[in-house]
């Protein structure tokens, strides 16, 4: 039986497992990344849209810094983050970008002078100033107050990946690619690193490791319609559940994008909308701002799904084979704009959909001449002349994960998790477009370095017998899976989870249909104990793949169906129908999905409390989407009183944002990472007073006057 023996070993070979790989081998440790595919084709090369940090160069993000991007992500995650793992990652997020600079990504710069840009849906000119040329440019994305989100033109991830990739060869990192992690090597609530099998020989060994980090991306092939690579099944995080140690936190927590290509669900990045792209609907009417007046399509991503599927609700979605949708519009951002700054997204609309998305021309007028705006086919019409692409809300992005600790740690001692594969939880119930390949790097270097740190002192106290029989397990498993006496096809099986992933726990649930899904899954799961693969090779083999593989994400969806299903409120991008309020009262908490025991056919969830007491901004209206939807957690008032206190007391002795942050809400963090970001425009945030901690005060301030005359305020 085949072992191999490291200091490290990090499955996964995105962009958190790479920048992991590398703190490790800053730390001088042996380190194997293991890859189903060769790792610059992991899913992370898919982002386009950019990565979100405080730099504040340009002209539309002066005054950012990481308060406000710290803001922005709470309030997008609908208050169900970490805020400690929030601020971690908001100190970071600077950094990060300029140790990508100094590895060679081509960050989009800024040329000093007037540029032409659409602001919500008008045309303006924008005037970058002289001794900001050079520097790296943002753009509008995410819905944030300030363009924070730095991009590579629409090739963002590409070129991060490539980079991280090219760093990782540079220190030497042990990389295999088309190995397939099937299961954890534990022992006394341990990990000692992993049972993999050979994708092309089908052979199965052991990588045994002092520490063991999971970056294995999302789970989001286990609904039929998304954005997300075929890779992206969440068999890693399935692993770790079966360990029945480790826990997943918040799986029911999915990510609709608004803005997925119809039919196939390729991604048209949110920095079309960023870049001053808008939604029409069928009859080429903008509706965004009827429902969204203040953010209009740059609302986050939960606001503008749902709005965009009760539009089509009401009727006004345009018809098509594949279902009703509705139109982006990036024609109105000019040919030359779209063929500079939106290639890709041009790119795949004329491959996949045939039709060129720069095209403003008229060209077949005379084709809707006398047709009434109200005719069904008027939108059509409209949009064959004007590029308008097909689009509506797919599953996008798993908030979802393996739970950790602030320092990346399962509740498996020594197994790590890090990116989207785990809930750190940086996102909450939704997360802020441009902060996900953020936080992929980001905890790439936090959790990396605890990860590093705790491989340096680890021993490895597992005997080789009990490796073998880890080994001997799989390899019977692998057996079972092609001579056993089952009837059961696999595709059949995976077809028809997908499927009611899709029609019951998607973008609105409810109660009932919830518990319907919940049943019919539980049957595909029986069912999957029978699946027999057809195909008796051992090697190189997709069917017995797709028939592990599937009965892990059964287990997943069983998961999320569940959280959702008990998870009787509205928050985030989890929206019950019958539960339509954010409920502070009873569901400020964090869903835990485990499964003890290999014998069970349902996981066994529990709760993990949120303290109000111990956040730095106390939960409140997002900003955007319904007013008055939440239901205040009871000891709302008394925190916000204290926060309000402790800034205008410490404001007074002359305390800056840093001070007062840190008093507010302590959070821990390597020095490194910890240090203060220095910006440009230190000196006139200074002149101008915004070193000061104030973006809750005056609201704050407001509230606690409202309350002192007893005037009800949300
Ligand atoms: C189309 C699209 C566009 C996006 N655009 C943006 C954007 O503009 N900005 C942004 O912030 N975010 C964006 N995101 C999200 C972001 O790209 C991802 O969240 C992030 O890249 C995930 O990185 P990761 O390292 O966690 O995982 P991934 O990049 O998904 O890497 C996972 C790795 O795990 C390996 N793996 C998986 N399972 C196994 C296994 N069983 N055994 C061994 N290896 C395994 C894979 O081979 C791969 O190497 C986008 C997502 C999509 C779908």
């Amino acid at each position: 039986m085949k072992i191999t023996y490291c200091d490290a070993l990090i499955i996964g070979g995105g962009l958190a497992g790479l920048r992991a790989s590398i703190a490790c081998k800053q730390k001088g440790l042996n380190t194997i990344v293991l890859s189903l595919v060769p790792v610059r084709r992991s899913h992370s090369a898919a982002a386009q849209g950019g990565m979100q940090a405080s730099l504040a160069n340009a002209k539309k993000s002066e005054g950012d810094n990481e308060d406000l991007h710290f803001l922005d992500t709470v309030k997008g995650s609908d208050w169900g983050c970490d805020q400690q793992v929030a601020r971690m990652f908001v100190t970071t997020a600077p950094k990060a970008i300029r140790e990508l600079a100094s590895w060679g990504v081509p960050w989009t710069r800024i040329k000093k002078g007037d540029r032409p840009a659409v602001v919500n849906g008008e045309h303006v000119t924008i005037t970058e100033r002289d001794d900001r040329h050079g520097y790296i440019l943002s753009r509008d994305f995410g819905g944030t107050k300030k363009w924070r989100t730095c991009f590579t033109a629409d090739a963002t991830g590409h070129t991060m990946l490539y980079a991280v990739a090219n760093e990782a060869l540079h220190h030497k990192v042990d990389i295999q690619d088309r190995k397939d992690m099937l299961a954890f090597i534990h022992h006394d609530n341990k990990c000692y690193g992993a049972v993999v099998r050979d994708l092309i020989t089908g052979e199965i060994s052991a990588y045994v490791s002092k520490g063991t980090l999971l970056a294995t991306g999302g789970y989001g092939r286990v609904y039929k319609h998304t954005t997300n690579a075929v890779i992206c099944d969440g068999a890693g995080a399935a692993s770790a559940l079966e360990t029945g140690v480790a826990k997943l936190g918040n799986m029911e927590a999915v990510q609709f994008h608004p803005t997925a290509l119809v039919p196939s669900g390729i991604l048209m990045t949110e920095g079309c909308r960023g870049d001053g792209g808008v939604l029409r609907d069928k009859f080429g009417r903008r509706f965004m701002p009827a429902y969204e007046p203040e953010k209009k399509e740059l609302a986050s991503r939960d606001v503008v799904s749902r709005r965009i599927l009760e539009h089509i609700q009401k009727g006004y979605g345009a018809k098509s084979p594949y279902g009703d949708h509705v139109w982006l519009d990036i024609a109105i951002l000019g040919r030359n704009h779209v063929e500079k700054n939106l290639r890709d997204v041009r790119d795949i609309a004329m491959t996949f959909a045939g039709i060129d998305p720069a095209d403003s021309e008229e060209q077949t007028k005379d084709n809707m001449q006398g047709m009434p705006a109200n005719e069904p086919e008027y939108g059509q019409a409209m949009a064959k002349q004007k590029g308008w692409i097909p689009i509506k809300p797919m599953q996008h992005y798993s908030m979802g994960g393996v739970r950790t600790n602030p320092k990346g740690e399962t509740h498996l001692k020594g197994l790590f998790c890090a990116g989207e594969a785990a809930c750190w939880d940086l996102h909450g119930f939704n997360r802020l477009g441009g902060n996900s390949v953020s936080e992929a790097v980001v905890a790439g270097m936090i959790i990396g370095d605890y990860f590093a740190s705790h491989c340096l002192e680890a021993q490895i106290e597992i005997n080789t017998q009990k490796v073998e029989a880890f080994i001997k397990e799989s390899q019977d498993y692998m057996h079972f899976l092609l001579h056993n006496e089952g009837k059961e096809d696999v595709y059949e099986i995976k077809e028809r989870m997908k499927e009611i992933m899709d029609e019951k726990v998607g973008v609105f649930r409810e109660g009932k249909r919830l518990e319907k899904a919940l049943k019919e899954l539980q049957e595909l799961y029986a069912r999957s104990k029978n699946i027999c693969v057809k195909n008796k090779v051992l090697h190189n083999n997709p069917e017995l793949e797709d028939a592990y593989r599937t009965k892990k994400m059964l287990k997943l969806a069983l998961c999320i169906t569940q959280g959702a299903l008990l998870r009787t409120e509205s928050r985030g991008a989890h929206t019950r129908i019958d539960y339509p309020k954010r409920d502070d009262e009873k569901w400020l908490n964090r869903t835990l999905a485990s499964w003890p025991s290999a014998e069970q056919d349902m996981p066994t969830i529990e709760y993990e409390e949120l303290d109000v007491m111990e956040m730095e901004i106390s939960p409140d209206f997002r900003g955007y989407g319904k007013k008055g939807n939440f239901i205040p957690h009871p000891k709302k008032e008394e925190r916000d009183a204290e926060i309000l206190k402790t800034i205008l007391e410490l404001e007074k002795l002359g305390k800056d944002r840093v001070e007062v942050q840190h008093a507010l809400m302590p959070f821990e963090l390597q020095e490194k990472y910890k240090a203060r970001n220095m910006r440009l425009e230190d000196e006139e945030v200074r002149a101008r007073g915004e070193h000061l901690y104030s973006f809750n005060v005056h609201d704050l301030l407001d509230k606690y006057n409202a309350n002192l005359k007893g005037e009800h305020h949300e």
